[in-house]
């Protein structure tokens, strides 16, 4: 097949205009954006051989090789791992297929002034592969996928075009070739062919791969080819001690298995010793992503068993209300080839799963005592994820509940704690109130609240979705009930509210009956309420039907 040309998706050609004229400083990250893509790459490739035994893929060396030449002023960054077929070269790199970086691109166009603001948009984000242009003004893509014949060459300016070709003698596995933009330290562009630079970026960020990322010396004439050095010490952070592990070390370990730029919110370490071995290290996310309540979201974290990767994303180790906990166990006595459905059987990953979300769970209690700031973001950007276990956990429901926190009317800004609530009530007061809605504007401006915020009664202002479902799953706090000031009647006053005043119920009598006529069709009922001090009417439901939010919902959802 001849050399063929092809323009980048409009999405692809903006975010490389962006990489190019790149303000963001740190551009040091294009190399361990290489090298975590290699690490995956020798990781999927172990893993299909030891599933495929007719594979026809060398596996004897897995590595990863750094290789410059100052003179051409070239940096190559080689693995010997799963490779990309034709089609998935044109997939993967040629477009825009992560729907995470299509995002960005949105956000950036609704960002004002995108060029200021890029360098915080690629850390939310990041970019991978196409960091790389950053400090290249060419890169080349060879692989070769393993099993296949012929490899694939792959190569752009990153303007608007790349080729593709295919290639007879490509090695098994990708090599990516940068073409050197000049050094320009002054812009954190540093020398990228010098060996201590790369030495100590790949220390810095690659460290723990678990593959050997070997620096290769060039032969000074008439000498023979010297032995490559390992860069990394491939040591699991996990297995290591506390104590002598750097919070930057556990950050990168982050990066490389989340594919997030940024730093997490909180690590947690677990080690358990006995009958069934293993060791946990799981992050949680300073940030949510995107995706985190769509389909598609693969939740779970990474298994290994004695170091070895045995898989990305096995949701069998934390239940799906914990699906954005980042991180590794590494089981001492499963088999390398375990599956899913032994997995899905196995007792002891049931223990596991108990004891990391015991552990999440205490930890996020944790922040809530000793840093409310860290605990205040990460319930903004995980509390509507965590309570829906309030529906699906009943076991661990009041270890969620102690950590929850509910915006209220009793402040515009800091959410309270159940617990907190509790020790506001007035006297008299029997019941927790709350009210759903689509966001807290709505419910404060809702009729209902009216006599609530006339005898200064406290309520819980719930506006994500999941929050129509556990109230119902949950019903009573300490054995307060939870109650919605939109459904049933209120008693407010200690009094029934339809007998408030029967002489008002008289005199009221024809308007209530001449109302009830006109709209028979849509209500069940018309009665003289106190609930309200300025609207003259609200729509109520009765105790024991759906809130309109739970009935749009379940519209929503086709039910
Ligand atoms: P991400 O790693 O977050 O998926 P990247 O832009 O870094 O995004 O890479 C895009 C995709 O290209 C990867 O998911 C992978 O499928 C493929 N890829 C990149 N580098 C390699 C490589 N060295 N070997 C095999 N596949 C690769
Ligand atoms: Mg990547």
């Amino acid at each position: 097949m001849p050399t063929e040309t092809f323009e980048f998706q409009v999405e692809a050609r903006q975010l490389l205009q962006l990489m190019i004229h790149s303000v963001y400083s740190n551009k040091d990250v294009f190399l361990r954006e290489l090298v975590s893509n290699a690490s995956d790459a020798l990781d999927k490739l172990r893993l299909e051989a030891l599933r495929d035994d007719s594979l026809d893929a060398d596996v004897s060396d897995l590595h990863i090789e750094i290789d410059t030449d100052g003179d051409a002023r070239t940096l190559t960054v080689r693995d010997n791992g799963i490779g990309m077929s034709y089609d998935e070269v044109g997939q993967l790199i040629g477009t825009i297929a992560n729907s995470g970086t299509a995002r960005f691109l949105k956000e950036l166009k609704e960002t004002k002034d995108a060029a200021g603001d890029a360098e915080g948009l690629i850390g939310q984000f990041g970019v991978g592969f196409y960091s790389a242009f950053m400090v290249a003004d060419e890169v080349t893509l060879l692989t070769r996928r393993a099993g296949e014949k012929q490899g694939t060459r792959w190569s752009s300016r990153g303007e608007g075009t790349y080729t593709l070709e295919t290639v007879d003698d490509a090695p098994q596995g990708t090599s990516v070739t940068l073409h050197l933009k000049p050094a320009d330290p002054e812009n954190q562009l540093h020398d990228y062919t010098s060996e201590w630079t790369l030495r100590d970026i790949v220390k810095r960020y690659s460290d723990f791969i678990t593959w050997p990322i070997r620096y290769v010396r060039k032969a000074a004439d008439g000498d023979d080819t010297p032995e490559p050095e390992t860069l990394n010490s491939m040591k699991a952070l996990w297995a290591r001690p506390r104590d002598e592990v750097s919070d930057d070390e556990y950050h990168e370990l982050y990066k490389h298995i989340s594919h997030d730029w940024r730093d997490p919110l909180e690590t947690i370490r677990l080690q358990a010793e006995g009958t069934f071995e293993y060791q946990a290290l799981l992050f949680l996310p300073s940030h949510a992503p995107h995706d985190l309540f769509t389909q598609g979201y693969k939740r779970g974290v990474q298994l290994y068993v004695k170091r070895v990767f045995i898989m990305d994303d096995c949701e069998e180790l934390l239940p799906p209300y914990l699906r954005f906990v980042k991180g590794v166990v590494d089981a001492a006595d499963l088999s390398l080839n375990v599956s899913r459905e032994i997995l899905q059987q196995d007792r002891h990953i049931r223990m596991i799963q108990r004891r990391l979300t015991k552990k999440v769970l205490s930890t996020v209690r944790d922040l809530m005592n000793k840093d409310t700031e860290r605990y205040a973001g990460f319930w903004r950007e995980f509390g509507a994820v965590l309570k829906e276990g309030l529906v699906t956990d009943a076991d661990n429901r009041d270890a969620i509940l102690a950590v929850s926190s509910f915006a209220s009317t009793h402040s515009a800004e800091e959410p309270t704690t159940l617990k907190d609530y509790l020790e506001r009530m007035q006297d008299g007061q029997e019941d927790i109130y709350y009210l759903t809605g689509e966001s807290r504007q709505a419910i404060e401006n809702s009729p209902h609240m009216e006599a609530f915020r006339a005898k200064g009664i406290e309520v819980l202002l719930l506006t994500d979705p999941v929050d129509e479902v556990w109230v119902d799953a949950v019903g009573t706090y300490e054995g307060r009930k939870l109650r919605s000031v939109a459904k049933g009647e209120i008693d407010l006053d200690g009094k029934d509210e339809e007998a408030a005043d029967t002489g008002r119920n008289e005199e009221y009598a024809g308007l209530l009956d001449w109302m009830k006529e006109r709209l028979a069709e849509d209500i069940k009922e018309v009665r003289l309420s106190n609930r309200l001090t300025v609207s003259p009417a609200c729509l109520v439901s009765d105790a024991h039907d759906l809130t309109p939010a739970l009935e749009n919902m379940y519209r929503a959802m086709g039910q």
